[in-house]
């Protein structure tokens, strides 16, 4: 008997728990319709919003800064692996978010952990949305700081706890952290009263916008837009998800962002991405500006497939986005939605617990630019098909 038996029973646990999850391949490129496990399958589940991943302008670019750069970047970014084509794609995300400066991390979650653990300590308070990315509360809870979460989009539950902040037991610092769009459940944070209410307590917001940057907002700036960084101090976004490459980028003002290279430690001790990806990436920023019609197209597709979803009888949630959750309930129900999808060739994700609270597991499915109107077609088909066989799920409350 070793010590380490008892993973192996935590294993066994996880599958009769209906929670054990498992790798599908990829043998073909991020695209509606894809090989997987050497399967044709239609996906609903990929976050390449704006179908960048796979357009030929962000690969030509890729391939040319790879054949001068290289592929490794060879070192972080402060020993000698900060490119020029780092440097230019930092200083066209602060152009395009209004913002000092910005500032690029190997991957989102390093972002979160690297930012919110530079901005505060021991001394200091953080206060975060309940329903916040795993990334955002791993970051709150290793900082030291005081550490807070309130009722989901409940701008006066957070009111309250600022209060209580600053008249009994005063931080010198407080950050309020929060998801833009909400990456489970597609709907998007109060940002008026966000604003407003950081304001008044003299905390500092930062936003994780990873779904709504170029998604959403006229100029696709996403929940940011018409915020300056007097309002949203820290901006943080990722590049694998919309902008279709990979890394991400916290943008603010000057004494932010060399706060973050001085002390985020996620920042400093890790290998910058590979230039060829920052090329990559300024080609998509481009992109994302000058195509709205991509976030057209989208806004038609989830429109459309929101009024007959509803009309047959399906739970949605409260969500402009690209992410229209199917609310289910139990776990083994919703892997036989996702099975029975999966048997007419069409892939959507189960998302059970602990990645959502226990009782409210739902299907998963996010829209691309990239779908056209016959594969969403293809879809309710395939979801009105199941309905017929299954019935409706059991009513749910959230
Ligand atoms: C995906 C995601 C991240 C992590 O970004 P990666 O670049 O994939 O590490 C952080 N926050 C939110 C809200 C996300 O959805």
């Amino acid at each position: 008997m070793s010590a380490f038996d008892s993973l192996q029973d935590a294993l066994e646990q996880r599958k009769q728990d209906h929670l054990y999850r498992s790798r599908r391949t990829l043998n073909a490129a991020q695209q509606p319709e894809t090989l997987i496990d050497d399967k044709p399958m239609l996906a609903f589940c990929s976050n390449d919003y704006l179908g960048l991943a796979n357009d030929p302008r962000v690969i030509e670019r890729f391939q040319q800064a790879a054949s001068i750069y290289g592929v490794g970047s060879g070192a972080s970014h402060l020993v000698n692996g900060h490119s020029a084509e780092h440097h230019a794609l930092e200083e066209e995300l602060a152009a395009f978010t209004g913002r000092d400066r910005a500032l690029l991390f190997s991957t989102g979650y390093m972002a979160n952990l690297g930012c919110i653990g530079a901005l505060v300590d021991k001394p200091d308070a953080v206060f975060e949305d309940k329903l916040n990315h795993a990334s955002l509360l791993d970051g709150g809870l290793s900082s030291g700081a005081r550490f807070q979460r309130y009722l989901h989009n409940d701008v006066e539950s957070l009111d309250k706890r600022l209060s209580k902040d600053r008249s009994k037991d005063r931080s010198r610092r407080r950050l309020v952290v929060t998801d833009g769009v909400f990456s489970m459940d597609g709907d998007c944070a109060p940002m008026t009263e966000l604003v407003e209410c950081c304001a008044k307590h003299d905390a500092w917001l930062m936003v994780d916008d990873a779904h709504g940057l170029g998604c959403l907002g006229e100029t696709g700036l996403g929940l940011t837009e018409g915020f300056d960084q007097s309002q949203v101090q820290v901006l943080m976004g990722t590049l694998g998800k919309g902008f279709g490459t990979s890394g991400a980028f916290v943008a603010g003002s000057e004494t932010l962002i060399e706060t973050l290279i001085q002390f985020a430690r996620p920042y400093i001790y890790t290998t910058a991405i590979p230039p060829a990806v920052a090329a990559a990436t300024r080609a998509s920023l481009q992109i994302v500006q000058q195509e709205p019609e991509r976030r057209e197209h989208l806004q038609q597709l989830i429109q459309h497939f929101r009024s007959e979803a509803q009309a047959m009888g399906l739970t949605l949630m409260d969500s402009p986005t690209p992410i229209q959750p199917i609310l289910i309930g139990s776990e083994a129900e919703t892997l036989a939605w996702s099975q029975a999808l999966e048997a007419q060739g069409i892939l959507v994700t189960a998302i059970r617990p602990p990645t959502v609270p226990k009782g409210t597991a739902r299907l998963r499915i996010t829209f691309s630019a990239s779908h056209t109107q016959s594969q969403l077609e293809r879809l309710l088909t395939a979801l009105q098909q199941i309905v017929q066989q299954r019935g409706l799920p059991e009513a749910v409350e959230l």
